[in-house]
């Protein structure tokens, strides 16, 4: 058998899919991510997406060639370990991610960062294959980026990529990282229901937390952005408007650095807000550009949410 496993574990969701040998999705499969329980609650969720989209494709998980994982945080693929994968309930400690899951699911499994395998499919199989060098910005509950530099992914000493810990406002708002002034101080969809929270306590009028109350989330989703755009929302416009800003002023510094061909847009905001923010956010970034004669190509992924879970495939691509 040729086919291949991917799972994406994000802070939310666990996404797997099954490819072929020319990276088509035969299945999918997707459920929420376990809230408490640490790594073997996580793993056990992993196991399970995973075998509901290898029934789905008719295959045993056993006969899989391989499966493929991104995850977030500190990845040690030669090891299989991950640590400080700050989104998942109680994962703080280093643990044989690798192992327990081939033990479960009975075959080889192979670890990387969830942005990286992310950027690796846009340019292996999506908005990315026309260029050697690109830029991934995944515009979510944080802001998160990959790299590829002349055909090959940058990972510096472990921790490039960061972009959306670049300063856009030197003393500006609180970042999630502890730190002031981060790109995801303004554009991570964390980051922004809070000033959207602190905002409302100041006496701010908004649909957002009523929008959100009726889709019966807990958190301010990209959805529910999407919806308070739709609905005029002043003061969702406002903070959209303050992310667009800071994602020209970041991603243009990166591009002055880096001169890549191109920027990916992806992400749950930039999957949802789609095209018309992928232009927008191109605008903002123009006044920044030392080479403004020149811009990159800045262009919406083309994977959707099933994009890490591909990526993550890549990890165990037979040889050609
Ligand atoms: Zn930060």
């Amino acid at each position: 058998m040729s086919l291949r496993g991917g799972i994406d574990v994000g802070g939310t969701k666990i996404q797997a899919v099954v490819v072929d040998a020319s990276d088509a999705v035969l299945a999918s499969a997707r459920r929420p991510t376990p809230s408490s329980g640490g790594p073997p609650a996580v793993v056990a969720a992993m196991a399970e997406t995973l075998g509901e989209a290898t029934r789905d494709a008719g295959v045993e998980p056993a006969a899989l060639a391989g499966v493929g994982v991104g995850v977030p945080g500190s990845v040690d693929s030669a090891a299989g370990t991950v640590a400080r994968a700050g989104n998942l309930p109680g994962w703080n400690e280093s643990f044989p991610l690798a192992g327990a899951l081939s033990e479960i699911v009975g075959s080889r499994v192979a670890l990387g960062n969830d942005v990286s395998v992310a950027t690796e499919a846009e340019f292996a199989l999506g908005a990315g294959r026309p260029f050697l060098s690109l830029l991934g910005v995944f515009w979510g509950t944080g802001v998160g980026g990959g790299l590829i530099l002349d055909g090959a992914p940058w990972f510096g000493r472990g921790g490039a990529g960061e972009i959306g810990h670049m300063v856009v406002v030197r003393g500006g708002e609180p970042c999630p990282c502890g730190r002031r002034g981060c790109l995801e101080a303004y554009a991570g969809r964390g980051a922004m229901e809070a000033r959207a929270r602190r905002m409302q306590a100041g006496g701010r009028r908004t649909a957002l937390f009523d929008l959100m109350r009726k889709r019966e989330r807990t958190r301010l989703t990209s959805g529910v952005w999407a919806r308070a755009l739709k609905h005029g929302d002043e003061l969702a416009a406002e903070l959209v408007d303050d992310a667009v800003a800071a994602l020209g002023a970041g991603i243009a510094s990166a591009v002055n650095l880096l001169d890549v061909e191109a920027v990916i847009i992806g992400g749950g905001l930039g999957d949802r807000l789609g095209q018309p923010y992928v232009e927008r956010i191109a605008a903002a970034m123009q006044p920044h550009l030392f080479d403004d004669d020149n811009p990159p190509a800045v262009r919406l992924g083309a994977l959707g949410d099933l994009g890490g879970a591909l990526g993550a495939a890549l990890l165990v691509r037979l040889p050609a």
